[in-house]
């Protein structure tokens, strides 16, 4: 029975690596999340963020000036009314090498009764981070961030920007949603985990993709960061109105055991569990790159993604590159630092000379002439 055990413990763990592939040109990035405590502690400082405010609009104003320092320049207002008030949301572009293909990063940066340090300053200050740090970064699929107004008064923003602002003619390839990240301090036991939404209800065409994304979602969570993935429903936030329109959707909400600060005067930066929010973020940039590089057949009927073999591994003297496509591509092999050590181009098969490398664990990536990562791997020089 024991032996049993432990040969189930081993495929399980062994299925669990496959799953997790993790990636270095990913992990070299999560290393630089370091300005999203400061942020969050200058825009709750800002006030309560109440819809139809002036503490609002000078969140919006900051968020803009933050933007602008990480280098965008395509920051546009999408402007509605709700009641007596004129509302923004804001949205800020990066293109992708695809000019017609996108995902979306969301989270509303209203508040309700409090300076909303979890709700949502989190998703807020996240997707900050995601945006400053991709900003360098090349992807094939476009990433718009979106921080939408009037959330609290029944997704009012992301309602009216997805009835008469996006552009139905692009390809919207997913919408990540970022609302209440962190959880109440204190919660160690809830806070470990985090909620991957998918769409369980409403349009059902659009059910499929939702599984398979956040499916994706839980993977890079395990990868990526120490929490634990729980799959659950999405309800009750911004990617509502963009699933009822048919689009993928997918988003993540921290699980905590006690929820009794939302909306209550006690949501502020001290009750926010901040450790575990940067493990949070870890996952959203994850997630960012890994759907903007668009290294899974996720958009399906589109691209197929070329795939390669290295083969012996464990190599010595030698190693054969096999490429199943029929282009021309790079490769680089890189240090587990991140040093690339050798690099050139392969058209279908080359064996490269290992012989100037030490032994060591090394990552091989293939890339299109021009620069996107295509694929990566692990390769072990042996004795
Ligand atoms: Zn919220």
């Amino acid at each position: 029975m024991a032996r049993l055990f432990s040969i189930l413990f081993i495929l399980v763990s062994c299925s669990q690596l496959r799953a997790q592939n993790y990636d270095y040109s990913i992990g070299r990035q999560i290393e630089k999340i370091d300005s999203f405590s400061f942020w969050l502690e200058e825009l709750t400082s800002i006030g309560v963020r109440e819809t139809g405010s002036e503490e609002l609009n000078l969140a919006g104003e900051y968020l803009i000036s933050k933007y602008k320092q990480f280098g965008y320049t395509d920051i546009k207002l999408d402007t509605f009314y709700y009641s007596d008030d004129t509302l923004y949301n804001i949205i800020i572009e990066k293109p992708g090498l695809d000019p017609n293909k996108w995902i979306i990063v969301c989270s509303h940066y209203d508040s309700k009764n409090s300076v909303g340090a979890n709700d949502n300053g989190s998703g807020v200050v996240a997707t900050l981070e995601t945006a400053r740090i991709i900003q360098s970064i090349e992807t094939r699929v476009g990433v718009r961030f979106i921080h939408f107004s009037a959330e609290e008064q029944g997704l009012i923003g992301s309602n009216y920007y997805v009835k008469n602002s996006l552009d139905t003619l692009e390809d919207l390839q997913l919408v990540l949603n970022l609302d209440q990240l962190g959880g109440t301090l204190g919660e160690t036991e809830g806070n470990k985990k985090i909620y991957c939404e998918r769409d369980e209800a409403g349009v059902t065409s659009n059910n499929a993709l939702s599984y398979l994304k956040t499916d994706t979602l839980a993977n890079l969570t395990r990868a990526y960061s120490f929490l634990e993935p729980v799959i659950s429903n999405a309800y009750s936030s911004d990617y509502i109105p963009f699933e009822d329109a048919g689009y993928i959707i997918t988003g993540l909400y921290q699980y905590s055991d006690d929820n009794g600060t939302v909306h209550t005067s006690n949501d502020d930066l001290e009750h926010l569990d901040l450790d575990a929010l940067k493990q949070v973020i870890q996952v959203a940039l994850a997630g960012t790159m890994y759907f903007s590089r668009n290294t899974l057949p996720l958009s399906v009927g589109t691209t197929v993604i070329p795939k390669f073999e290295i083969f012996p591994n464990p190599a010595q003297d030698f190693v054969q590159l096999k490429l199943y496509s029929n282009e021309k591509m790079n490769y680089k092999i890189r240090s587990f630092d991140g040093k690339t050590v050798l690099d050139g181009t392969v058209i279908h098969q080359t064996a490269i000379s290992l012989h100037d490398l030490q032994v060591g664990v090394y990552v091989v990536g293939i890339y299109t002439l021009n620069g996107v990562l295509i694929n990566s791997s692990k390769l072990i020089i042996a004795p």
